[in-house]
């Protein structure tokens, strides 16, 4: 049996070489029917949907997974299975995908049944979200904030060289690509006013990060080494940490951000198997000085993943590329990051979310939020059509795209997208 992974497979649904899903990828994610119909599991292939709960009522699993864990709303149930089940959950769709197999290729039926054009179908946020905590692990994007908030020589604090830095979020507010959300209100203090305000943000941003999805939970008072939290993650997804710049100036000290970013989190549609990107895994930087012994990686802890995000203004005809950067900058590696979660005894749970931190690369046009991208608004940017941003607009669109380049296909996650609506005051 070939690996899923094999860049050699080819499935008998027709995939272009650009296109974000091929055999290799088998990414899981919600739908429903465009008219309505119940939630349930499928996985990207081609221009498709293939439906695994219908494969799953044809008792094409009865193999390797048990039964209905597919006809439902969210992967937490099918990612609570382990990371065994999930292995072979992914062979067995791997090979029923396969252009040598007869099974469902030439079963008109159900293939009719299961596979469904993905323009044609709701996608749906595709876990119920336990938890989320949003690191700060890209040394570049805290370089670059510290500057701005703090000053050169205050810029890394000391101890980011030694903790994957992270706050607590809402879980609460993280929604699928396509939600609108309302600019967020908010107490504002301009650092020459004499007492604050509270009004909508007018440094409204955006930050890019891929989200860590936790498939197997770990228990209260326990912690978990480098191979546990490896085995831990069920997959990515792309992340965009929505953030009220001139909120978070204010509320930040001491405790960290709180209603700056509390307010949305949009997810990708797609999450991409842990399995389906080690082919992409690639070494970090050198970390020094080296991490306590609880946070050593012995394994290659980053992935080589582009990133692409594109901003569309209410008057524009197209989005405009703004930033592209590289997955492959982080610092602190996502292993490192659940590692250092549970290391009080921090209980983790299925359908944790854990975002990576804002990744910003080291060149300008690499930068991950506009307050890098415009330098706190000081560099205003110029969009193809004449407009110019420091911060959005009502009625801008931004949009995150994410793939890894593997020999004549990628491995990708879709995109992330999200339109600011009206304060409501
Ligand atoms: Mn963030």
């Amino acid at each position: 049996m070939p690996h899923p992974n094999d860049p050699k497979l080819k499935s008998f649904v027709a995939v272009d070489p650009d296109s974000d899903f091929p055999i290799q990828n088998l990414p899981y994610g919600v739908f429903s029917s465009a008219d309505g119909g119940a939630r349930r599991v499928g996985v990207a292939i081609g221009d498709f949907v293939l439906d695994l709960a219908a494969l799953d009522e044809a008792g094409l699993f009865k193999e390797c997974v048990p039964r209905g864990v597919f006809a439902n709303a969210a992967l937490n149930p099918f990612m609570a299975l382990g990371p065994d089940v999930w292995r072979a959950a992914r062979v067995r769709i791997s090979e029923l995908l396969r252009h040598d197999n007869a099974e469902l290729r030439d079963d008109t039926g159900l293939r009719n049944k299961a596979l469904i054009r993905r323009n044609s179908v709701r996608l749906h946020l595709p876990f119920t979200v336990a938890g989320y905590t949003d690191f700060y692990s890209s040394r570049e994007h805290a370089t670059n904030v510290g500057i701005m908030f703090r000053g050169k020589d205050n810029a890394l604090q000391p101890n980011w060289t030694h903790i994957p830095i992270g706050y607590n979020g809402r879980a609460s507010t993280v929604v699928v690509s396509g939600t609108p959300f309302h600019r967020p209100c908010g107490q504002l203090k301009a650092p020459d006013a004499e007492r604050p305000s509270f009004g909508p943000s007018r440094k409204l941003d955006f930050e890019l990060e891929m989200g860590v999805v936790v498939g197997t939970p770990s228990a209260m008072g326990t912690r978990i080494g480098e191979r546990d939290a490896a085995d831990m993650i069920f997959g990515f997804t792309l992340l965009n940490d929505w953030s009220a710049r001139d909120i978070q100036a204010w509320e930040y000290v001491p405790l960290g951000p709180f209603q700056a970013k509390a307010f949305a989190t949009s997810i990708g549609p797609w999450v991409v198997a842990s399995e389906a990107l080690a082919p992409f895994r690639v070494p970090g930087p050198v970390q020094d000085p080296e991490p306590l012994p609880y946070l050593r990686q012995s394994e290659a802890g980053n992935y080589d993943i582009h990133l692409e995000v594109a901003l569309r203004t209410a008057a524009a005809e197209k989005p405009a590329v703004i930033a592209r950067t590289n997955f492959r900058h982080m610092y602190w590696s996502s292993v490192q990051q659940l590692v250092h979660h549970a290391s009080s005894g921090c209980a983790m749970n299925v359908g944790d979310l854990l975002g990576s931190g804002t990744i910003s690369g080291p060149t300008p046009d690499s930068f991950g939020s506009l307050l890098e991208l415009s330098w706190n608004g000081t560099r205003p940017i110029a969009l193809p059509n004449g407009e110019r941003r420091t911060f959005f607009e009502d009625g801008d669109t931004l949009t995150i795209r994410g793939w890894c380049q593997g020999e004549g296909y990628r491995v990708g996650f879709g995109e992330v997208a999200g339109t600011i609506l009206p304060a409501r005051t």
